[in-house]
């Protein structure tokens, strides 16, 4: 058996050799043997356990290990592995039923796919054919995947190396809606929420807008919270344009939030839904639109211009099902939200000891934790230039430290994002907090004065 010959070394050498390593430049890339996984602990190929407080990529929900959605992967395959997308699947009814319970309430057809990426790019389709129109508003701290229109959709520059000559046909971006560093420079409440009121203007300007994409709790680009009443106006906006409202709950949703979903929060009723992720906390690859029975009965007499051969994949639905199982058996949407609360205490007192700290902000088992060099122009520690040509960045530098400690967190720009598995226990998150504590020391020693 081949596999048992490698060792470590060796299988970093040929990953490193003949796989692309995404998003850096490939002489930046290198990656530690992952062996196995249980819970919210991974094992490198050297026996050196580690927390893995990100969820992998904010997905492993349910954490490492999970025997029931295992035994479902298992049972799928033995039962029906594949079924070409037209053919109705016991899993497929079984995933819709499930999916009628949790999904916000109004999303009722669904277009299953592999990817967040590609969920999005269905949602971009489905909303240019139902409205007629073209533009899609997205705003610039935002992440949306990495193909043709997902990619033009991101707002943060990892879109700009191909961006010259892949720009998407009608793409356009808005402002964040950030109430630490607002971008339109306002405070709220005294704002009146001017983000959705700048949308407004945009549409109106833009016109042929066809819909708007929102994460409604953004991810990757730092947690960013919208305050209340944003939703109940960006509704509104959207409702006076005719422009359809899109959710992208790729990392938002499955209860990272301490809700099914992070609409849920708000009591926000989009047209679109879009997630993957922790739909099956990422066992098995799946994606999934969702849209409105507006929008689905509109098909009944348009042609639905769009599929993949593996739209609706037996392997993935089963799994999604034993999935969700799970997440209802052990009450983690519930959970997030208790735990979460004790992880944001833990957060909000290193606020206090390091002048590196520049916020604390998150909801849910979603946290993040920003930097700056500046507290007074909440100026971030580094560029994004530096970030594309692999200059050294002050929160991954950090984050290398935790790594030490055999903690997992994901730093980004000048930020760190917090989200363990739903099932963390207190004591991994007084592990992580304690890594992010003592590494923090080095960013307050860079700090301007
Ligand atoms: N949308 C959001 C908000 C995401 O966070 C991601 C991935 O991180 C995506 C879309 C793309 O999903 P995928 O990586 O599954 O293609």
């Amino acid at each position: 058996h081949m596999s048992e010959q490698l060792t470590s070394q060796e299988v970093i050498q040929l990953t490193k050799d003949h796989n692309y390593g995404t998003w850096r430049k490939q002489k930046f890339w290198n990656p530690n043997h992952l062996v196995s996984a249980d819970g919210c602990y991974f094992t490198d190929g050297n026996g050196k356990k580690f927390l893995d407080f990100s969820s992998q990529l904010m997905c492993s929900n349910l954490g490492h290990n999970n025997k029931a959605v295992i035994e479902s992967i298992k049972k799928q395959a033995e039962t029906l592995a594949y079924a070409a997308p037209f053919y109705a699947t016991t899993a497929r009814a079984e995933l819709s039923k499930l999916l009628l319970e949790v999904l916000p309430e109004g999303l009722t057809k669904f277009f299953f796919t592999t990817s967040g990426t590609d969920a999005n790019e269905a949602a971009f389709k489905i909303a240019r054919m139902y409205t007629g129109k073209t533009k899609i508003i997205s705003r610039y701290r935002s992440y949306h995947g990495s193909t043709a229109m997902s990619i033009a959709a991101t707002g943060d520059p990892r879109r700009w190396p191909i961006e010259p000559r892949g720009k998407g046909q009608g793409i356009i971006f808005s402002p964040e809606v950030n109430c630490y560093k607002c971008p339109l420079k306002h405070s709220y409440p005294e704002c009146g929420i001017a983000c959705a009121d700048y949308l407004d203007y945009m549409i109106a300007n833009e016109g042929d807008v066809a819909a708007v994409i929102v994460e409604p709790v953004v991810g990757t680009n730092g947690v960013l919270i919208p305050p209340k009443g944003y939703f109940k106006k960006l509704r509104e906006v959207c409702d006076k344009h005719g422009v359809l409202l899109i959710a992208d709950e790729v990392m938002s949703g499955w209860g990272r939030t301490g809700k099914w979903f992070a609409i849920d929060n708000w009591d926000l009723k989009p047209d679109i839904l879009t997630t993957a992720k922790g739909i099956t906390s990422a066992y098995v690859p799946l994606g999934l639109c969702a849209t409105t029975q507006k929008i689905a009965d509109f098909f009944e007499d348009n042609y639905f211009a769009h599929g993949h051969t593996y739209e609706a994949h037996p392997m993935t639905l089963g799994p999604a099902v034993a999935t969700i199982g799970e997440m209802r058996r052990l009450n983690l949407v519930d959970r997030a939200n208790e735990i979460g609360a004790y992880l944001g205490e833990k957060l909000n007192a290193l606020k206090p000891k390091h002048p590196s700290i520049g916020d604390v902000r998150g909801i849910g088992l979603f946290w993040a934790v920003e930097l700056v060099k500046d507290q007074k122009e909440k100026t971030p520690f580094n560029t994004w230039q530096e970030k594309l040509d692999g200059k050294p960045i002050v929160v991954e530098q950090i984050a290398a430290r935790m790594l030490g400690e055999g903690v997992v967190m994901q730093a980004w720009m000048s930020h760190f994002v917090l989200a363990p598995p739903l099932i963390v226990e207190k004591e991994d998150i007084d592990k992580a907090v304690a890594a992010l504590d003592s590494a923090l020391v080095m960013a307050d020693s860079l700090l301007e004065q």
